[in-house]
Parts: structure tokens; sequence; C-alpha cells
């Protein structure tokens, strides 16, 4: 026996009925947004990767899975889904097109974590990118979007944090003011932390260890060393948010994971799953596409975690509507019952019915006793008397009344 390979998931049948409603809600919110779907691969040059998502993360530091192919280039599975909308975004000229361009995607995401409950090595986001405007804007219109999203899911308990990091000037200032402080607090952090005090003080508000947040709880906040623009960028998008009638909290420790963002950035969290809480995250990255190789382009967007949204709709119980049962099970009674058995079954498939019919040659009781394992809502009998008098025995089986029909009865009655 081969087995899975940790931290990977597969969708049964069974559950699959959650993905494809919740595909759908996404879809949904994409259309009522007027947002077009992105497809990229699921595989992209390392680079792309060090350059767009920044080399002093976590992601790209220890989570990527990176390998060389046959030809001798280093590949990655995509660890996140910017990068790449980013590189199609100038690889296909859509920066030629009348701006903005707003995008979505749902994709498989790659990771190397340590597995646990919401944190998988393979899981999946979905995720909108909105490019060609440096609005607060369209900051408001992301964070709208993701909203939207959760709402059509039935999950309306959620925090939505917002901070600013400002851009690279204030984040100079910022990160001098970080260095400062964290020096003087040296010994009592983490290995990590320590390494990033020189390369990248901003990362250890993101640390996880309780003792780096703890001492982080006292840091320095970037909002009072944002520089005019920033500030006025930030307070735009409170107003914004306010006329939407969005409540939010300004949480100065939001800093997200990836260092392409600028000024905006943003979390919508769950109290019902636990400590991965963070369904959602994004924020503008107006130097992302220039860095990747592309003009200089506003850009902002989220990603949203499915697996935790799925995990979020499961405890606060809301009830995802079953796929479509069969309307119809066909149960041969005899040899020759299986021949007219399967053109019926073509015929109603071709007017669109779900029908399921008998293909393993079990007796008459073990069909019944599957019929209505599947829930099937009408059985339809073909023996030896049915095909001789040109007619269906048909049952209900809400009732388990039966009836005797000619096909075209069957069909009006399936409707
Ligand atoms: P976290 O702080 O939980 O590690 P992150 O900041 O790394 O999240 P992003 O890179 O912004 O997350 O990804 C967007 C969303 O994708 C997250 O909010 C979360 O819902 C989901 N996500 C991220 N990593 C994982 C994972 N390993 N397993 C399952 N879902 C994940
Ligand atoms: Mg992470």
């Amino acid at each position: 026996m081969i087995n899975i390979p940790k931290g990977t998931k597969d969708v049964v049948p069974a559950e699959a009925y959650k993905w494809h409603y919740v595909e759908e809600k996404i879809r949904e919110v994409a259309r009522e947004f007027c947002i077009g779907e992105i497809r990229t691969p699921v595989f992209e040059h390392t680079e792309l990767f060090l350059r767009g998502v920044g080399d002093t993360t976590d992601i790209v530091n220890k989570e990527m899975y990176t390998f060389n192919d046959k030809g001798g280039r280093s590949i990655t599975l995509k660890p996140e889904g910017t990068a790449g909308v980013a590189r199609a975004f100038i690889e296909n000229g859509l920066g030629e097109n009348p701006q903005p361009t707003k995008m979505y995607y749902i994709t498989p995401v790659f990771r190397y974590e340590r597995p646990q409950a919401g944190r998988l090595r393979e899981h999946h986001q979905f995720g909108v990118e909105v490019y060609g405007s440096a609005s607060p804007q369209a900051d408001a219109e992301v964070i709208l979007i993701a909203r939207a999203m959760l709402g059509k899911v039935g999950i309306y308990d959620l925090s939505l944090k917002i901070n600013s990091i400002g851009c690279s000037e204030c984040r100079a200032k910022y990160n001098k003011a970080l260095k400062e402080y964290f020096s003087a607090h040296i010994g009592e952090m983490c290995s990590t932390c320590r390494e990033r005090l020189d390369k990248n003080p901003l990362r250890i508000l993101d640390c996880k260890e309780e003792r780096c947040k703890q001492i982080a709880a006292d840091a320095p906040v970037i909002l009072d060393h944002l520089c005019d623009e920033c500030r006025e960028h930030h307070e735009k998008l409170c107003k914004a948010l306010d006329a939407a009638g969005v409540s939010y909290v300004i949480d100065p420790h939001i800093v997200r994971g990836l260092d392409y963002y600028t000024r905006t950035v943003f979390e919508f969290v769950s109290n019902a799953i636990g400590a991965q809480g963070t369904v959602c995250g994004g924020g503008r990255y107006d130097g992302l596409v220039e860095q990747v190789g592309g003009k200089s382009t506003p850009a902002a967007g989220f990603g949203m975690g499915i697996e935790r949204l799925l995990m979020v709709m499961q405890n606060v119980g809301v009830q995802i509507p079953p796929e479509k049962r069969p309307d119809v099970y066909i149960a041969p009674l005899c040899d020759r019952g299986c021949d007219v058995a399967l053109g019926l079954a073509c015929r109603l498939r071709e007017k669109g019915f779900a029908v399921e019919r008998e293909i393993s040659g079990r007796s008459l009781k073990a069909q019944m006793k599957y019929a209505a394992k599947i829930g099937a809502k009408k059985v339809v009998f073909i023996g030896e008397d049915e095909i001789e008098k040109g007619i269906y025995t048909v049952k209900n089986m809400q009732d388990s009344t039966s009836l005797a029909m000619t096909e075209e009865e069957l069909t009006e009655a399936l409707k």
C-alpha cells in the first residue's frame, strides 16, 4: 500500500459536492463583481518566486517545492497564486487593455509546512487580483469581494483586520525603529528572529513563537511612521469601508508573510477553527509587477484558503445543499430487460435526467437496496411482462406506490 503524501488530502466523490458548492459561489461573486478568470501553470521558473515573493520570507526560504526538471531548469510548484498572475499579466500584454484588470483564480498551492489542522502541504486558494488602480477604492473593492464571498457561503462572524505597512520610504524608517527596539531583546527571541533582525525586522512581527509574539506586542507601530501619502491612502481606505458599512479593526501587527506588500494589508480571521483562523489574507502590492519584469503597475488582491473556508463553514453549521440525487434507477429483471434498460437510460440521459442503471448484474433485492441507498427518486422495473406490454413499472421511492407507465408518461413523471 502506498499512502498519500503527508499534508495532502483526497476529495472523494461523497465530499466533492462541498467543493462544487464553494466553487459555484466563487463564480457567482466573480460575475457580480465583473472579474474574469485567469489560469496559470501549477509550476513556474523558481526565479519568479525569488523575485516576486521575496527571498527573506519563510515561504521562499523554507517552504518551496523546488526541483530541477530533466532540462536542468529550476522549477517550483506555486507557493502562492499572485506571482504567476503578475507574470501572466505581463507576458500576455494584459496591461494594454483598458485598466483596471480584475482577475480571479482557483489554484492548488504547495508549501512544505508542518502539517496540522488547517495547515497542509497542498492547499487550495481562491484569489483575486486587481491591477492598474492605485486608488484606495481598489483596496476597498478587493476587501468587499472577499467579504461578499464569505457572506455567500454563510460566514458572517469574522473579524476584518487591516493595517498599512507603508511604502519603501516609510518602511525604511520603521525598520530602523524596529531594529532598535528588538536589538534590546535579542537574547530572548527565537533563532529565526535573530536572523530576521538584520535582514528584515518586519518579519519578526509575523513570528508564530509565543516568546517572540510577546516581545513584538510592545514594538513600535508602523502607523506612527507612515509618510503623508501612505497615511492619506490608509485613511481613505478606512473611509471607504465606513461608507460601505464594513466593520474592521486596525491591527498594527498584521504584516503578512510575503515581501511584496505595500501600504494596505488585511486579514479575515475566524474564531471558529482555532489557531489556524486566518481564512483570507491580502493587500496592496504596487511594486510586484515591476519586480517581476513588467511596467510599474499598482495592484491589490487577496488569497483565501478553501480548506479553511470549508472548516469554518462546517464549524458554524452552514448547510451545504447535497448534490442532485439520481432522478431514476433502472432495474432490469431479466437478460432481455438489460438491453431495454440500456436504451431507456440513453434516451433519458439525452433528455437531461440523472439516470443510474444496474451494471453489476445483482439480484432484484440487492438492486432495490442500492437504489434506496443512492436516493433514487424513482425505480423503473423492466421484466418480460413489461417488455411484452411495452410499458414500465415505475416505483415512486418517496411513497412506495407503483404505476404502469409508457415511456412518454415516465418522461413526464420525471420532470
Ligand atoms: P498563515 O498565517 O495561516 O500561515 P499565510 O499568511 O501564510 O497564512 P497566505 O499566504 O496569505 O497565508 O495565504 C492565503 C490564505 O491561504 C490563508 O489565509 C489561509 O487561509 C490559506 N493557507 C495558507 N497556508 C495554508 C496551508 N499551509 N494550509 C491550508 N491553508 C493555507
Ligand atoms: Mg503561512
